[in-house]
């Protein structure tokens, strides 16, 4: 299996996403009328964009410390024992860094 080629076609969809993300939380203009929208709905709206933001930059940063692993040959090693990762595991998340036992 081409982990590699998972891990950066994720890197890819991240970015895409965090992209078009940017473009539509341009932030709330509280002087401005928003249509049906009250304020208060507007601001939760860019609440949950932000935190969603949060996570695709957490996930990316993820992604990108698993290429790091990759060039150094230590990916699909659980970073606390060290352990082989789960292949299933690692097919559904390669970014993973921890093995499903220290995972928890
Ligand atoms: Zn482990």
């Amino acid at each position: 299996m081409d982990y590699k080629k998972l891990l950066l076609a994720r890197l890819d969809d991240l970015k895409e996403s965090l992209s078009s993300m940017k473009e539509s939380s341009k932030p709330v203009d509280l002087n401005d009328p928003i249509g049906r929208l009250s304020r208060m709905d507007a601001i939760q709206q860019q609440q949950m964009i932000l935190n969603a933001r949060k996570q695709l930059e957490v996930n990316l940063q993820l992604v990108d410390a698993a290429l790091e692993r990759f060039e150094k040959g230590t990916y699909g090693y659980c970073l606390q024992c060290d352990e082989e990762i789960d292949q299933k595991r690692l097919l559904a998340k390669p970014e993973a860094a921890f093995c499903t036992k220290c995972q928890r």
